[in-house]
C-alpha cells in the first residue's frame, strides 16, 4: 500500500528515541497499551523542541510513554503534569517514572480528568503546551478546562481524531459504542476548528492529530 512504501521512507528520516523509550515502546504495544504512534511522537519531538514550553499538561497518561518522550524532548527546567484515572496503569506509570524520571519532573495526579481539569483551574494552573489523549468521546467535556488551563499563545496538541480510521466511514459502518465516540469527536474536530479563540490544523499523522494555537488577541465580540 502506499501509505505503507511511505511510512518506510519516513523511517529513514526519524530520530531514534533514547533506548529506554524504545524498549518501553515495545513493551506497551505487547501489552496492549495504546499508546502514541511514532509519527505523533515525531510532531511532539518537533513542537517541543522549538517551542520550548515550560508547563505542559497531558491528559491520559497511560504507562507514562508519552509523557518521558516529552521529558526527552523539552527544556531541561519545564515540567509535566499528567492525569490518569485507571488504577492499573497508574501503578505501571509511577514504577516508570521512578525508574526513569530520575529529576522527578513529571507529575502525576490520579483522577477523572472531568474532576481533575476544574480542580487545576480553581488553583490557578497554567500550561504553555497541553496534551489530549484520554478517552476519545470526553474531548469535548474537557475542551472547557483546557480552554481556561492554556496560555493565549500556547499549544493544544489532540490525538486520534481518526479514531483507527472510523472517522472516515458513514455513521451506520461502524459499531453503535463505537457510533457514539465517533460522532463526538467529529463534533470536537467542528467545534476545535470553528473556536475563535483557536487556530486548528488536522493532520493524518498516526491516528489523526489536531494542532491548535490559543490566539494571542482576545477575539472581537461580534456585533
Ligand atoms: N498518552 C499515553 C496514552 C494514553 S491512552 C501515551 O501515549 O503513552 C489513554 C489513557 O487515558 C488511558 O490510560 C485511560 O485510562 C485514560 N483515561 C481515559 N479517560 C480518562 C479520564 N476521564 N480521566 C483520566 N484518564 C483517562
Ligand atoms: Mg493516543
Amino acid at each position: 500500500m502506499e501509505e505503507e512504501r511511505m511510512e518506510v521512507f519516513l523511517e529513514l528520516f526519524r530520530e531514534e528515541p533514547p533506548v529506554y523509550i524504545q524498549e518501553l515502546e515495545k513493551e506497551a504495544r505487547q501489552q496492549g497499551v495504546p499508546i502514541i504512534r511514532r509519527g505523533t511522537g515525531d510532531v511532539l519531538r518537533y513542537l517541543l523542541r522549538t517551542q520550548k514550553p515550560q508547563r505542559i499538561l497531558e491528559v491520559g497518561t497511560a504507562v507514562g510513554y508519552s509523557a518521558l518522550l516529552m521529558a526527552e524532548y523539552m527544556p531541561e527546567n519545564a515540567r509535566i503534569t499528567t492525569v490518569e484515572k485507571v488504577a492499573s496503569r497508574l501503578a505501571a506509570a509511577r514504577r516508570n517514572f521512578e525508574r526513569y524520571d530520575s529529576g522527578g519532573r513529571i507529575c502525576l495526579v490520579e483522577g477523572d480528568a472531568a474532576e481533575v481539569l476544574p480542580d487545576l483551574v480553581g488553583q490557578g494552573f497554567q500550561y504553555d503546551f497541553i496534551f489530549m489523549d484520554a478517552a476519545k468521546g470526553q474531548y469535548l467535556n474537557f475542551l472547557p478546562g483546557v480552554m481556561e488551563l492554556l496560555v493565549r499563545g500556547g499549544t493544544l496538541v489532540s490525538d486520534n481524531i481518526m479514531h483507527e480510521g472510523d472517522i472516515l466511514q458513514s455513521r451506520y459502518a461502524v459499531t453503535r459504542r463505537d457510533r457514539t465516540i465517533h460522532g463526538r469527536m467529529r463534533e470536537y474536530l467542528e467545534v476545535l476548528t470553528h473556536h475563535r479563540e483557536l487556530e486548528t490544523i488536522c493532520l493524518p499523522i498516526g491516528d489523526g492529530i489536531t494542532i491548535s494555537t490559543k490566539r494571542k488577541e482576545a477575539a472581537h465580540e461580534e456585533t
